[in-house]
């Protein structure tokens, strides 16, 4: 590829969004994800929420021996009437998403249930936490 495509390249990706700003969510107003979730929760999460006030129990189910946010009347047991309750203290597989694992290729791949998933840019070290997450997951079974 010559220099000017990669230039071109770069300046098409320039007005995506960090996965971690929620920038496409807010502005769609979109909570889909957010939506019978089974957003897994490693012991960090749970620490990290517990420690905002939370019972374990409130918020944490177990599905196939994994630890996943709860849901209540089908939705995220923190999504609130103006978004998520716990934003800034959110599971590390929520501020990922929609970056996800694909366990048949054993790589990360953006979800293509996320309707403005072209809106979102990957950097490395999202690639690096999201294996970070299914390693620390994968020790917690
Ligand atoms: S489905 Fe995509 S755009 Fe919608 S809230 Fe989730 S990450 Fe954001």
């Amino acid at each position: 590829m010559v220099k000017e495509e990669l230039d071109s390249n770069k300046r098409n990706e320039a007005w995506k969004h960090l996965l971690s700003s929620g920038i496409p969510c807010t502005i769609h107003n979109c909570v889909k994800c957010c939506i019978e979730t089974r957003m897994p929760l490693t012991s960090v999460d749970i620490e990290r929420i517990s420690k905002q006030g939370y019972k374990i129990k409130d918020f944490v189910v177990k599905r196939k021996g994994e630890r996943q946010l709860k849901n209540v009347d089908g939705r995220c047991v923190f999504l609130g009437d103006d978004g998520c309750k716990i934003y800034s203290f959110r599971p590390i597989g929520c501020r990922l998403y929609p970056l996800v694992y694909d366990e048949d290729d054993g790589k990360g791949v953006i979800h293509d249930f996320c309707p403005h998933r072209h809106e979102f840019k990957v950097s490395r070290d999202d690639v690096e936490n999201l294996f970070a997450l299914i390693k620390e997951l994968d020790i917690e079974l």
